[in-house]
């Protein structure tokens, strides 16, 4: 769906990690996209045509998927909402337990910013075994609703997140996948 033109800017732009943080992982380091701010547009605008239209509420996952998820929500005009680590967010919320690629933690998301029957896209900026993301599918289901769409700006496909995602939805897009 991304045109080659930006699937090889953002190819060069992103940085491999080797062994970072810890042996073993290969860390995909997207900072370097911030500093080409045409390039960000052009990552938000492709990431927006996928959803536009489809959904009701962007869900960005704390941290990475708030550099990308709001500004996507911006450009649909629709609202966002915040998925963030355990400990940060003020009552009410509920929270659900995932594996890492590298270590176990929780996520929590308030209750009352989404609504039953809404339509979710689910965003973070890297899908590695699918841990983090189905676990914010949780936490949207758990409110009634749907997680209808998963966008990433990079998916390790070795790892097979997608297979845990495909059993809320098969609109699942990332621009690089590796
Ligand atoms: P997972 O739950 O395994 O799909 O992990 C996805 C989350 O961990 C995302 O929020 C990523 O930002 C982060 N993550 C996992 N693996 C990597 C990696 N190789 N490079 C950069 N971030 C990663």
């Amino acid at each position: 769906m991304a045109s080659q033109d930006l699937i090889e800017r953002l190819e060069k732009t992103i940085l491999n990690i080797p062994d970072f943080p810890i042996e073993g992982i290969q860390f995909k380091d997207i900072t370097p996209i911030f500093l080409n701010p045409k390039l960000y547009e052009d990552v938000i605008a492709d990431l927006a045509k996928f959803s536009k239209g489809k959904v009701d509420v962007v869900c960005g996952i704390e941290s990475r998927g708030f550099l990308f998820g709001i500004a996507i929500a911006v450009a649909l005009e629709v609202p966002f909402v915040l998925i963030r680590k355990k400990g940060k967010l003020p009552p009410p919320f509920i929270s659900e337990e995932y594996e890492l690629e590298y270590g176990i933690s929780e996520i929590e998301m308030r209750t009352n910013q989404i609504q039953p029957g809404q339509k979710v896209l689910i965003h973070d900026d890297l899908l590695a075994t699918g841990g983090t993301t189905q676990a914010a599918a949780r936490l949207v289901e758990k409110q009634g609703a749907k997680a209808t769409q998963f966008s990433f700006l990079i998916a390790l496909k070795n790892l097979e997140g997608e297979k845990k995602l495909e059993k809320f939805s098969d609109q699942i897009y990332s621009i690089l996948n590796y």
